[in-house]
């Protein structure tokens, strides 16, 4: 059977990944969301088994020892991490797996799968980013700073990456999404089983 396709849909806190990620999945539900695990506390309305898994500290830190993860980190003082069983069982299944994860988490997974496709998710300016964080409400000051700061850094990593997505309009930022999964699923390399030639 044909894999299925690894999506790496990443970049830096409150580009929108979630929004993007959410408005996607509901135009193709075709795709199957990777659920992370997390020791943060779940937010007003967040589900168990469909935001995230919550995990205590010491839940979480059995998993890494049980090499449970295809990636985790720390990620403003909270553990997250891809669960690896459900997106390797996924993917051989022949289904596409979205993984919606931070910057330091998806350039750990390209060394795992350097077949996936990793996407970098920007805002229309960083103007615009800075507002996006200020105006969230759900962070201190300290917080707000940190996230800049953070935000910055990874800004410069997405030379690391294979497209660069803006999400200015979240429709168009899901069109773009789409072409690109069309496009991949057409790339010679993924048809090993027709080449005929031993130049590769
Ligand atoms: P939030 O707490 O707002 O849900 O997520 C905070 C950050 O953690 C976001 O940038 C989100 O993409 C990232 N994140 C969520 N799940 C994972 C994961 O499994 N691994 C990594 N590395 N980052 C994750």
């Amino acid at each position: 059977m044909k894999k299925g396709l690894l999506l790496v849909l990443s970049g830096p806190s409150a580009t929108g990944k979630g929004t993007v990620c959410k408005a996607l999945l509901k135009k193709r539900p075709d795709i199957s969301l990777s659920v992370s695990c997390t020791t943060r506390e779940p937010r007003p309305g967040e589900i168990e088994g469909k935001s995230y898994f919550f995990k205590t500290q010491k839940e979480f830190e059995s998993l890494i020892e049980e090499n449970a993860f295809l990636e985790y980190a720390n990620v403003f003082s909270n553990y997250y991490g891809t669960p690896k069983s459900f997106v390797d069982a996924a993917i051989e299944q022949g289904k596409d797996v979205l993984l919606e994860i931070d910057v330091q988490g998806a350039l750990k997974v390209k060394e795992a799968y350097p077949k996936g496709v990793y996407m970098f998710l920007v805002p229309p300016s960083m103007d615009e980013l800075k507002n996006r964080i200020r105006s969230r409400g759900t962070e201190t000051a300290e917080e707000i700073e940190a996230r800049l700061g953070k935000a910055d850094a990874e800004m410069k990593l997405m030379h690391r990456y294979d497209y660069r997505i803006v999400n200015d309009v979240v429709d168009e930022a899901v069109c773009a999404i789409e072409a690109i999964i069309t496009a991949e699923k057409l790339r010679v390399f993924r048809y090993e089983e027709e080449i005929r030639s031993d130049e590769i």
